[in-house]
């Protein structure tokens, strides 16, 4: 692994080009124009309202907390 490479699934912020369901809550609508979370793994991409984005981006920095807590207690093994 290269010192930049990124062990995230890619994720950035969007502008929807037409309203469409929120991937996580199907009663979320995502309108045209309005920014989401896409996340991409592999050739699929999954949007995201900015609601649910909240929710999911602090659970995975939860979780990458918890991993890293894990690396740093291994790494001098
Ligand atoms: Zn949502």
């Amino acid at each position: 692994m290269g010192p930049t490479e990124s062990v995230l699934v890619a994720m950035e912020f969007t502008i929807a080009r037409r309203t469409h369901k929120c991937w996580h809550k199907e009663d979320h609508l995502v309108k045209s124009g309005m920014p989401r979370l896409t996340v991409r793994n592999g050739n699929k991409a999954h949007h995201y309202c900015p609601k649910c984005a909240t929710v999911l981006l602090a659970q995975s920095a939860e979780h990458l907390e918890q991993l890293l807590t894990g690396a740093n207690r291994l790494k001098d093994v």
